[in-house]
């Protein structure tokens, strides 16, 4: 499965969790959906990532988690341009490479 897939996936899961119960049965469809997508050791670890009242995943910017803002060390952030879903170390949040913080932006090409 594509990791962009499932980066966007737990997004919107990460999105309908918040709302807890008030989830409309068009949201309630969409998180079975989503779940059903996303492989289960994945799933697994966003979950429990979840119930600590952690971020399951948290968006990269200047190299830096949003879910712990701790700057990521470069090994990782190399691994995830490597088209690998990773998780940070500091809060196992997946990690969401968004807009700038794309491969090309990892590798030093300024526009
Ligand atoms: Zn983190």
């Amino acid at each position: 499965m594509e990791i962009d897939i499932v980066i966007l996936n737990l997004t919107e899961l990460q999105l309908l969790s918040r709302r807890g119960a008030r989830l409309s049965p068009d949201q309630r469809m969409s998180v079975a959906r989503l779940r059903q997508e996303t492989p289960a050791p994945i799933l697994a670890h966003f979950d429990e990532v979840l119930e600590q009242g952690r971020k399951g995943i948290a968006e990269v910017r200047h190299g830096v988690c949003s879910g712990c803002y701790l700057k990521l060390p470069t090994s990782l952030m190399a691994a995830a341009g490597g088209g690998d879903l990773v998780v940070c170390e500091n809060c196992g949040a997946y990690l969401a490479f968004v807009g700038a913080e794309s491969t090309a932006g990892l590798v030093g090409t300024h526009r």
